[in-house]
Order: structure tokens, then sequence, then C-alpha cells
């Protein structure tokens, strides 16, 4: 069964602000639709919905600002973004605050306790890759394994200059 018309245009214009964020920033889109499709949808069908959807819109941003593009740092990102997008912790700089795993809203971050006390781990099978928790981090023990600091500067650096 369809949902009511009023839940289709909330969803479309969910949809139409996470894609405008996508066109100048280059991510960020399944922040905002992953979340706003599971009233509707289950986790399951709107995982690879927002995937396609992803594709799709990077495929069309490439075809428009191609020769932009950073190639070596493209060059070390694919294959850490085909191996998973998932964080990292450094177990000896995780001071435990617990920021991490307050700030994951896919719930994917736990303490955990280690001969060095409690420390966060993430759950790949739970972790969406958006970075939330990455950017919480006082100590940054927790980072994400397909983007480097060079890679963000270059996406704050081209949302900052797009017209
Ligand atoms: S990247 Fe996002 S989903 Fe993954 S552990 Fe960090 S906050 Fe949670
Ligand atoms: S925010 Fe950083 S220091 Fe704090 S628990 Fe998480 S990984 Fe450890």
């Amino acid at each position: 069964m369809l949902p009511p018309p009023e839940t289709i245009a909330a969803l479309a214009l969910v949809a139409a602000v996470a894609y405008a964020l996508f066109a100048i920033t280059g991510f960020g889109a399944a922040l905002l639709v992953v979340p706003a499709l599971t009233f509707v949808l289950p986790l399951p069908v709107v995982l690879p919905v927002a995937v396609l959807l992803d594709v799709a819109a990077a495929l069309m941003l490439g075809a428009r600002v191609g020769r932009e593009t950073c190639w070596p740092e493209l060059k070390r990102m694919v294959p850490l973004s085909l191996a998973g997008a998932v964080c990292g912790v450094t177990e000896a700089d995780c001071v435990s605050c617990g920021a991490c795993v307050t700030a994951c809203t896919y719930g994917a971050i736990e303490l955990v306790d280690t001969p060095h006390g409690k420390k966060a781990r993430v759950n790949p099978i739970l972790c969406k890759g958006d970075g939330v928790c990455n950017a919480k981090c006082p100590t940054r023990a927790i980072t994400l394994k397909h983007f480097t600091d060079e890679a963000i500067y270059h996406q704050i650096d081209a949302a900052l200059s797009a017209p």
C-alpha cells in the first residue's frame, strides 16, 4: 500500500534537499535519505536504493566536474571504498570518552573491555560510514578508512568554490 500523498511529498522534499547537498559537497545525501525512507520502507530495501541514488548522483556530478578530479586521491580511496565504508579505532589513542558512541545514530559503536581499559569498537555490519563519530572524537582515534584528511579538505574546497 502506498503511503499518503503528504508523506510522499515530504520524502521528495528530503530527497531534493539531500541531493542538492550532494551536488555541493559530493557526499552526505544518504545521511538524510536513509533515515527518511526508513519511515516507509524496510532498511534492507532502503540501503540498496540509497546506494543506487548515490551512484547515479556521483556519475552525474563526475560528468559535470570530472576535469577537476584529484586522481591520486581517487586511486587511494576507491580500493578502500570497495572493501567497505567503515571506521577504524586506534585503540592506543582512544580515551574512552564515549563521544563516538553517543554520536553514532546507527548504534554501531560500543565501548568494550580490553587489556588497556575500555576502548571504542565499531561494528562493521552496522556502520554506514557517515563519519559523524570521526568528527566528534577529541583524540582522532576513530577514522573513516576510505577518506583521508586530504580528501575531506578537497571536498570542502570544492563545496566552498561551488558557483
Ligand atoms: S561512521 Fe557513522 S555509522 Fe559508522 S560508526 Fe561512525 S557514526 Fe556510526
Ligand atoms: S570519541 Fe574517540 S576517544 Fe572517545 S571513545 Fe570514541 S574513539 Fe575513543
